[in-house]
């Protein structure tokens, strides 16, 4: 099976709102802090760095605001918050050229 990769173009949701995102760009490679470890919030030993993970731009479609969802990991079947792993993407469409997009 392969690993879901978001790309620009896709209509994706939260599995916590119904609200539908479109995405304008996705970030990969990030390692920036958990921001609420920063803070002393929580304490996850994420203080410093985080693994790996996404950051992705999108559109509300509701009301064209920028939006956006930030610390997620691209895995087999699913698309994971390394900061609530409750949390996840769902992908509702894919562009037509995704495809192609895979093979460049
Ligand atoms: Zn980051």
């Amino acid at each position: 099976m392969e690993v879901l990769r978001l790309i620009p173009g896709m209509i994706i949701k939260t599995n916590y709102s119904p609200r539908k995102h479109k995405i304008i760009r996705v970030t990969r490679n990030c390692t920036c802090p958990r921001y609420t470890d920063e803070l002393g919030y929580t304490n996850s030993g994420m203080e410093k760095k985080s693994p790996k993970h996404i950051h992705i731009q999108c559109k509300d479609m509701q009301d064209n605001r920028n939006s956006g969802f930030n610390g997620f990991v691209e895995e087999e079947n699913k698309i994971v918050s390394i900061w609530t792993p409750k949390d996840e993407i769902i992908i509702i469409s894919k562009p037509k050229n995704y495809q192609l997009e895979l093979f460049n």
